[in-house]
């Protein structure tokens, strides 16, 4: 099965072009509109199944190969040119979509397919018109140039030069005084351009705005959702989802952070010191970057048949770039290539545990699209983003037990600190969502206003912040760095409601391992064949759109910490 699989150097994508397009956009929009009946109107599906797969897979090779290398021009100008014949794309699939949501076939279809599809193609048509093109595009633009910015970083932390991903090692090292010092390098980077910073995220937000007001939306907030394609819940969900979080987490991060200050004896937590658990020095893989692939290769081998040869695959044939180099672009993502059906993990080793991390969680995105390769539309490939994460985070989760293998004795430690730093996510990652939301509502809000905005939330949800004299994020600027809020907006609830169904997972597994271990695999199977919380319940978890969702993880957390 996986000997087709050839090296990620061998790979290759047609690059397209708009003469070249034209004819394809015509000959498969005439078979949707010649199909008389649902066996027609399925090729039809087939032929645009194709295309899109091939796109998928230009796209993907070209955007890893600019994050690969952000100075490359001859990357950078493809990867503009990509992003210049999106909105091309995108009408062209938004015509077809236009057509199945009409088509005479439709109730045939959706036995065949599922009603998934035809919800996401809901969707996605009130997110397009012509009349956004060039907005789409500048869009595009400005993502781009805050991801440079951030990857030209160059920052000086006690004479070394590392990049935005390099300062991890400093900022979590167990001496306070360098953890202070890297946090002031790495702010003084920010606050040095944090007028560049400002002004692409006001144009960007006003952007969206503009996009939002022509689509007949009354702002960004209604877009942002149809564009994240949540089609199984609205935004009072989310907000319900974010008091359980204020109710029920918050005052246990907050107990968290008391007892981590008192482990690093300081009186009191300053930001410098939440990213170190205690006086140890956070836990740390003990070997290199081969070294950890071996320990992954045999965490795998042990977890069964299906990811271990899965696991090997992907290092055996180049599916993996995980060393930090200079002007590699910085975070770790997993992509794939539909042509293929093959995923590539990204990421920036930095000898710290988040680097173990990138084998639990980004091989979970891996693993889930390498099990739903073969879906029969391409819109079934991945899930939507809430429900991609729950297989990276259960992964996170699921990997516990062979955690000896990457900290040796410090395994335990690594278990408690990730446990730990999984429930503190919950109150920040809500404060993202929180933050955006009340972007979107205000369009008018200027840099300052906005400041004002991110220092409320976060004072709400993260009661214990202290900046001490690191004056720019006190400023209110601190999301600055969180690329998603330039990127993508609105993807970031995802992670929180991911991490809440992961913690059931982590529930579970304690019980009953062999039973959590299968409905992971099948939930993984299932790809994005259904919404976020059919998925999750399919899966055995409680929503958490649902009051109560996290009662019990909370309970189970505070035993196990104590
Ligand atoms: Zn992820």
């Amino acid at each position: 099965m996986q000997s087709n699989i050839p090296p990620f150097s061998n790979l290759q994508a047609s690059r397209p072009t708009l003469e070249g397009l034209s004819p394809i956009f015509s000959r498969i929009e005439k078979e949707f509109t010649d199909a008389q009946s649902p066996e027609a109107t399925r090729q039809a599906i087939e032929s645009w199944n194709e295309h899109r797969k091939s796109i998928d897979t230009w796209k993907s090779i070209t955007h890893l190969n600019f994050s690969q290398d952000t100075q490359n021009e001859a990357y950078k100008s493809e990867r503009d040119y990509a992003d210049e014949l999106s909105p091309k794309l995108i009408d062209f699939d938004v015509r077809i979509k236009k057509l199945l949501l009409a088509s005479p076939h439709r109730e045939a279809l959706t036995k065949e397919f599922g009603p998934q599809a035809f919800a996401l193609w809901g969707a996605d048509v009130t997110t397009f018109e012509p009349s956004i093109e060039d907005n789409l595009v500048k869009e595009a633009k400005l993502s781009a140039e805050y991801v440079e910015l951030l990857a030209s970083a160059k920052i000086d932390i006690d004479g070394n030069i590392v990049n935005l991903s390099g300062v991890a090692p400093y900022a979590t090292h167990a001496d306070r005084d360098t953890r202070y010092r890297a946090e002031q390098a790495r702010w003084k980077f920010f606050s040095d351009n944090g007028e560049k910073l400002d002004e692409i995220f006001h144009e960007l937000t006003q952007l969206r705005h503009t996009m939002a007001t022509k689509l007949g939306f009354e702002n960004y907030i209604g877009m942002g959702y149809q564009r994240m394609q949540r089609v199984d819940y609205k935004s009072e969900d989310v907000a319900l989802f974010r008091k359980q979080v204020l109710e029920d987490v918050v005052p246990l991060a907050a107990d968290l952070r008391k007892s981590q200050a008192a482990r690093l004896g300081v009186d009191s937590l300053m930001y410098w010191d939440e990213a170190a658990y205690d006086l140890s020095g956070n836990p740390k893989p003990q070997g290199d970057e081969a070294w950890m692939i071996q320990r992954a290769r045999e965490m795998f081998d042990d977890m069964g048949e299906e990811i271990g040869s899965f696991f090997n695959m992907m290092a055996d044939q180049g599916y993996l770039d995980l060393d930090t180099r200079a002007g590699k672009a910085g975070g770790g993502f997993c992509t794939s290539f539909a042509d293929y059906g093959v995923p590539f993990v990204f990421a920036n080793f930095n000898g710290t545990k988040h680097d173990v991390e990138v084998f639990t969680h980004e091989i979970g995105h891996a693993f889930q699209n390498w099990r739903s390769r073969n879906k029969p539309i391409v819109d079934y490939l991945w899930p939507t983003y809430e429900s991609c994460e729950i297989h990276s985070m259960s992964l996170e989760f699921l990997t516990w037990p062979f955690m000896e293998l990457f900290f040796k004795d410090d395994a335990e430690r690594f278990r408690r600190v990730h446990l730990t730093e999984s429930l503190i996510f919950l109150p920040y990652g809500v404060a993202v969502d929180e933050f955006q939301h009340l972007v979107y509502a205000n369009p008018s809000a200027s840099p300052d206003e906005r400041g004002e905005m991110w220092r409320e939330v976060e004072q709400r949800y993260m009661p214990w912040r202290q900046y001490g004299d690191l004056s720019y994020p006190a400023s209110g600027r601190r999301w600055q760095l969180q690329r998603h809020i330039y990127g993508m907006p609105f993807y970031y609830i995802d992670y929180t409601l991911a991490q809440t169904c992961a913690l059931q997972f982590w529930v579970q597994a304690n019980t009953d391992r062999r039973d959590a271990m299968e409905r992971y695999i099948n939930l993984c199977t299932r790809g994005g064949e259904a919404p976020f919380q059919e998925l999750a319940q399919s899966a055995g978890v409680i929503s958490p759109l649902r009051e109560g969702c996290l009662k019990d993880v909370v309970k189970k957390a505070r035993e196990f910490l104590d």
